[in-house]
């Protein structure tokens, strides 16, 4: 249920309110808009939510309101306005177009530090490069793990660029949690409930990564995890489902993103790279992506892709990434975003 609360409700009424959520067995989530003031109530046994309806005589309150989606922290309807999430210094899902760039793993020192400055000098804000590597194969490259989010930070003391870097395991967390500026969770991961739960308790931004055989809806359902534990901060991405077609490593599903953004108020990035499989795919993909209006785009670039552990065949060479910024930035200034 969303409690609408009228213009002039003081905190003691809010408090009220709240008190009464929680005495009817729900959580309550505050949530303050320019426009409206609402408390959400969720988690409660929905077969009573009937029961909220009292809240409309409490003084304050303006309206009750059912929330009619399964996902109801992450819908448009309890959340108005688009969500803008502060990823170290960098704002996802406002003006800005969020920029994440960088090789698949982190394999050295030096592969790693050549990228994230070629990629800053470029136009990226933001860093991407994996230390926990989620492979369908068990025989191929792993990750460095704690010794590739070391490097993560060397490279971040290099370039100034914040780090996305994927975390497997809930008992990882709180480790990738201490070097990562946004947890990245994979696609194979995306309905890895203890994982959600875990990250909803942490106070990071979280990159959910849509599966290759996730709906819309079971996806926003995957937000709601995370979101339901208290961390508010999520940012969906569209990486390509798994469908008939075999030219493509996936199929990037561009709808989901108009899609999205009537049903969430949360931002939603794009990665071309793990959609096409391809490096000479990945920017008209992009250029396609701001223009359906995605938020962002992550995209994996590597010094030299041929000999990459992981992903190479999808990987730019810094100079093709440089040149993608400079041809997707009048894709960007149409759609009245900056870079
Ligand atoms: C990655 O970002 O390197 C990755 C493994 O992506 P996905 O989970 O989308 O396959
Ligand atoms: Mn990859």
């Amino acid at each position: 249920m969303i409690i609408v609360l009228k213009p002039g409700a003081t905190p003691e009424n809010i408090e009220a309110v709240k008190q009464k959520i929680v005495d009817l067995g729900y959580k309550p989530h505050e949530i303050i808009g320019v426009e409206r003031q609402v408390i959400g109530a969720v988690g409660g046994d929905d077969h009573r939510k009937d029961r909220l309806q009292v809240l409309e005589s409490m003084a304050g309150v303006e309206d009750v309101i059912p929330i009619l989606k399964p996902y109801k922290l992450a819908s448009r309807e309890m959340h108005h306005a688009s969500s803008v999430i502060n990823c170290g210094g960098v704002e996802v899902g406002g003006n800005t177009i969020a920029l994440m760039a960088g090789p698949c793993s982190v394999e050295s020192r030096e592969q790693l530090c050549a990228t994230a400055e070629a990629v800053k000098k470029a136009g990226a804000n933001m860093m991407r490069g994996g230390a926990f590597k989620p492979r369908t194969s068990p025989y191929s490259f792993q990750g460095l793990e704690e010794e590739g989010l070391k490097l993560l930070k060397e490279a971040k003391e290099l370039t100034g660029l914040p780090i996305v870097t994927e975390v497997m395991n809930s008992t990882e967390v709180d480790l990738v949690a201490r070097y990562a500026d946004v947890l990245q969770v994979g696609a194979r991961n995306v309905q890895n409930f203890s994982l959600l739960k875990e990250l909803g308790k942490v106070d990071k931004p979280v990159l959910l990564k849509r599966g290759m055989m996730t709906t819309i809806k079971e996806f926003l359902m995957s937000a709601e995890y995370i979101l339901s534990e208290g961390n508010r901060q999520v940012i969906l991405c569209e990486r390509g489902i798994r469908t008939f077609e075999t030219a493509t490593r996936n199929t990037l599903d561009l709808s989901c993103i108009p899609v999205l953004k009537k049903e969430t108020h949360l931002p939603i990035i794009v990665d071309p790279s793990h959609a096409t499989g391809h490096w000479d795919l990945v920017e008209p993909m992009a250029r396609a992506a701001i223009a359906a209006g995605a938020d962002g785009l992550m995209i994996e670039v590597h010094p030299d892709p041929i000999n990459a552990y992981s992903d190479g065949p999808q990987s730019l060479k810094p100079e093709k990434f440089a040149a993608l910024v400079e041809n997707i930035r009048p894709f960007i200034k149409l759609m009245g975003r900056t870079l």
